[in-house]
C-alpha cells in the first residue's frame, strides 16, 4: 500500500538553470526499494483520498531511517516551473510513494548491475548506489552516464565513491571537459565494458530515444534482463 506524507524541503541545490536537487524530510517514513518513484503534489488539502494533480519523480536516494530523501527535477513545463517557484527551503509539499518496477534484482545477488543514464535519468542510479553500498555489493555496479555540460553533472562525488574505478563511464554531450569523452554513449562503449549480457541486469533511464536505442541494442545482443524507465 502506498504512503501519503507531508515532505519539508531541507535544501535545494542547483545544477545550472534547469535542474535542481531537492532534499526533503518525510513526515511519514516507510520502507521503499531503490529505483522507486513517488508522486509529488503542491496542492494543499485537508484530505488526500482524492489525489490531486501531481508529477512523478524517481527517488534519488535509498531508504534510510532519517526519512530524508532526494529528488532531481528538470524544469520542463508548467508543473515543474511551479515546483521551482514554490518549493524553497522550509516549504512543504505532499508525496505519495512508493511506485514502480525499476528495481534491483530480488533473487540474483551476483550478476552485474549495469546502468545507462541520460541527464536526470541518473536519479534512480543514485539510489542503487546507496542500496548496493548498504549490502556491500557496489562491485556489481557499472554506470554509463551521459550529461549535457559540466553544470549538469549530478552527484559525481556519490558516483565516484560507489562505482568501482574502471566501471564509471562518463560522457559529456555539449561541452569539452578534460578526460571525459565529448559525445553520446555508443554501443561500442558497452561492448568494451566486458559485460556478460546473459547474466547481467541492464537498467536504462533517460529520454525516449536514449531508452529505445539501448534497449534495442541490448535485446539484439542477447541481454535477458533489461529494465527501462523513461520520461
Ligand atoms: C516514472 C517516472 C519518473 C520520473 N522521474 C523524474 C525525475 O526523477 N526527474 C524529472 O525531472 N522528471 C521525472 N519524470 C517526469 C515528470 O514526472 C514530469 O512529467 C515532467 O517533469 C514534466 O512536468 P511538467 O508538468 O513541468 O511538464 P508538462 O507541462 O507536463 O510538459 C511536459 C512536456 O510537454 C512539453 N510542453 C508543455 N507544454 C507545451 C506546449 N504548450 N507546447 C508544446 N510542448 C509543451 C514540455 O516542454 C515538456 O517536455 C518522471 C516521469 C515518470 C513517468
Amino acid at each position: 500500500m502506498s504512503t501519503i506524507s507531508k515532505a519539508t524541503v531541507l535544501s535545494v541545490k542547483e545544477y545550472g538553470k534547469e535542474v535542481r536537487e531537492y532534499t526533503l524530510k518525510l513526515e511519514k517514513n516507510h520502507y521503499f526499494e531503490a529505483g522507486s518513484f513517488l508522486l509529488l503534489t503542491l496542492e494543499k488539502k485537508d484530505d488526500y483520498t482524492r489525489w490531486p494533480e501531481s508529477r512523478n519523480f524517481s527517488i534519488a536516494s535509498a531508504y534510510n531511517k532519517t526519512g530524508i530523501i532526494k529528488l532531481i527535477i528538470r524544469q520542463v513545463g508548467a508543473y515543474t516551473t511551479r515546483i521551482f517557484n514554490e518549493l524553497q527551503i522550509g516549504s512543504e509539499c505532499v508525496v505519495k510513494y512508493a511506485f514502480g518496477d525499476f528495481l534491483l534484482p530480488f533473487f540474483d545477488k551476483k550478476g552485474a548491475i549495469c546502468c545507462l543514464a541520460g541527464g536526470t535519468g541518473i536519479a534512480p542510479v543514485l539510489s542503487f548506489c546507496e542500496q548496493l553500498k548498504e549490502g556491500g555489493m557496489q562491485h556489481r555496479l557499472h554506470v554509463f552516464y551521459s550529461f549535457k555540460n559540466e553544470e549538469e553533472l549530478i552527484d559525481l562525488d556519490i558516483l565516484k565513491a560507489n562505482v568501482p574505478v574502471g566501471q564509471l563511464h562518463l560522457f559529456c554531450t555539449r561541452q569539452q571537459m578534460s578526460a571525459i569523452p565529448h559525445r553520446r554513449i555508443k554501443e561500442e562503449d558497452l561492448q568494451k565494458g566486458g559485460l556478460d549480457y546473459h547474466a547481467g541486469h541492464f537498467y536504462i533511464c533517460g529520454g525516449e530515444t536514449f531508452t529505445s536505442t539501448f534497449k534495442t541494442y541490448l535485446e539484439n545482443s542477447g541481454a535477458e534482463n533489461i529494465y527501462t524507465d523513461e520520461w
